[in-house]
């Protein structure tokens, strides 16, 4: 695969609170919440807890809801010891590269989300854990109402909270050139899913596209901090990690 990313503190904000992390077979992005520089604290060290899941293989479900079960607790002692850090919280968003089966592995906590643009389409592949999701699930919104709705900040779920994470875990087949874009709120808050989609499927590298997408949310106001990591499948991401078994090549696939 090939990947891109690129954040940005917006035009508003003295400081920023997102993180990601850019690993070998891991890629996920945090936007901290939290008072003074607790934020910032709270994603990074989140982050540092689940890029671990970067070194292990297989990565199943039950691995992702540990690995923020131990960031989500790591916080919390964090916040305990650091007076400044009480309450401090954040969400969370990752992709893990497809094992034997082919299968991409999303995950997400609060409302980072991760999206796919397949064959030109784009799709929102998390669900937001927040309140606005939910009135949308029960159809007291639309989804152009929730994208100004007083309430859109506010996440039903994160990693700090004393109630446990319980992470969405989705898996998902790329073929080549598909791409996965992970952000932080700070651009599916402050960009139009059309732009997204134009600017994910115009055929610039990852990191370009990366680029381009940080710059419209700035444009667009920078109300937020900002952060993208966009990867695209080639053909190679499940066969190059795990050599095709001896079944496989008599089919004929281990070329
Ligand atoms: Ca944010």
């Amino acid at each position: 695969m090939k990947v891109g990313h690129a954040t940005h503190v917006g035009l508003v904000r003295d400081h920023n609170e997102d993180a990601l992390y850019v690993g070998r077979r891991l890629w996920v992005v945090a936007d901290g919440m939290g008072g003074h520089a607790a934020g910032e604290v709270a994603s990074r060290e989140a982050l540092a807890v689940i890029a671990r899941l970067d070194s292990e293989a297989p990565v199943d479900r039950a691995r992702v809801v540990a690995a923020c079960e131990e960031a989500s607790s790591e916080l919390i002692r964090q916040a305990r010891r650091h007076l400044g850090r009480r309450g401090m919280a954040t969400t969370v968003t990752g992709v893990v590269a497809p094992d034997a089966s082919g299968a991409w592995l999303v995950f997400n906590v609060g409302d980072s989300r991760t999206y796919r643009l397949a064959g030109g389409r784009l799709t929102q592949v998390t669900v937001d854990h927040s309140e606005v999701q939910a009135l949308l699930d029960r159809g007291l919104l639309t989804p152009e109402e929730a994208r100004s709705h007083p309430m859109r900040n506010i996440v039903t779920q994160c990693l700090g909270s004393p109630l446990a994470p319980n992470p969405d875990v989705f898996f998902v087949i790329l073929a080549p050139g598909d791409r996965l874009l992970l952000c932080s709120d700070g651009l599916s808050g402050m960009v139009a899913d059309d732009v997204i989609a134009t600017l994910l499927g115009r055929g610039d590298d990852p990191q370009a596209t990366a680029e381009a997408l940080v710059e419209a949310a700035v444009a667009g106001g920078g109300r937020d901090n900002v952060t993208v990591i966009v990867i695209e499948a080639d053909a190679g991401d499940a066969s190059a990690l795990h050599p095709p078994t001896s079944e496989a090549e008599d089919h004929g696939s281990a070329a």
